[in-house]
């Protein structure tokens, strides 16, 4: 008999972490879950969340955020949820993390007005904000990927996005970078590297939405949750994708991005 595939998403502080779009991220994954009749539901990640809530879910989603969100929330991951989170990550559940929510799942991230707001640890990385001593990192940006096996994303190792971030990421001996970068600042504008990934969890400064221009991501995701929930299944039914490719072509095209591959 068929096994019947279901999936739940927890998505980080929804009401104060979602800037440029990436709410995005939540409907592109529940779409193409409910294209493949694979019923996907979407919790909120919240002060009240309990562990046992938390453990329910097969995959997990944070946005971007201002330095003010971030000191709201940075405790309450820590303390409340970073141990459940990192147990899970650890067995390699998936998860998205875009600009603001990574720099507190690396050590520290230092906000504007320096204060220190200290990090779960997973990642080894460190994010500092220089205030106006430094210029804020925006602007459309097109990577390669390098942290995630070619033969598991499938043929194009392009991603493409959106940048606006003051912080500057600097990633630690281990960690491994997500991408490339192509165009854009990624990380901190000098080293060339976009974002981390760790086991099934990507760290990425992308908003865009995201997953709207990178199906292949999207995919990726998906697949990992389910592999985890259920074991190794058949690859996901291919979708029509021919706008999600348009437009990430578009954008590496008119960014010029495409010298570079
Ligand atoms: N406050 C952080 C910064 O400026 C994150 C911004 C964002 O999430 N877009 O670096």
């Amino acid at each position: 008999m068929k096994k019947i595939l279901e999936l739940t998403v927890g998505w980080l502080y929804p009401d104060l972490m979602s800037t440029y779009g990436d709410r995005g991220n939540v409907i592109v994954l529940s779409k193409r879950s409910e294209w493949r009749s694979i019923p996907l539901s979407v919790i909120p990640i919240s002060f009240e969340t309990s562990r046992k809530d938390l453990l329910s879910c097969n995959l997990v989603l944070g946005g971007g955020a201002q330095d003010r969100e971030q000191e709201l929330v940075a405790n309450d991951l820590r303390l409340n949820k970073g141990k459940t989170l990192k147990e899970m990550f650890t067995r390699g559940i998936p998860g998205l993390f875009v600009c603001g929510s990574p720099q507190l799942l690396g050590k520290y991230y230092m906000t504007g007005d320096g204060k220190k707001l200290l990090g779960l640890g997973i990642f080894q990385f460190v994010t500092k904000h220089f205030g106006h001593d430094k210029p804020r990192c925006i602007g459309n940006t097109a990577g390669k990927v390098v942290g995630i096996p070619l033969s598991e994303i499938g043929k194009r190792e392009t991603i493409v996005g959106f940048e606006n971030h003051g912080g500057r990421t600097y990633l630690g001996q281990n960690d491994k970078p997500f991408a490339q970068v192509l165009k854009g600042y990624g990380n901190n504008g000098e080293d060339g590297y976009e974002g981390a990934v760790y086991k099934n969890v990507i760290a990425c400064y992308y908003h865009g939405p995201f997953l709207s221009k990178n199906p292949h991501i999207a995919d990726w995701l998906l697949t990992k949750a389910l592999e985890i929930k259920y074991g190794k299944i058949q690859t996901l039914t291919p979708l029509n994708d021919r706008l999600e490719w348009k437009a990430h072509m578009l954008m590496l095209s008119r960014l010029e991005a495409y010298k570079d591959i």
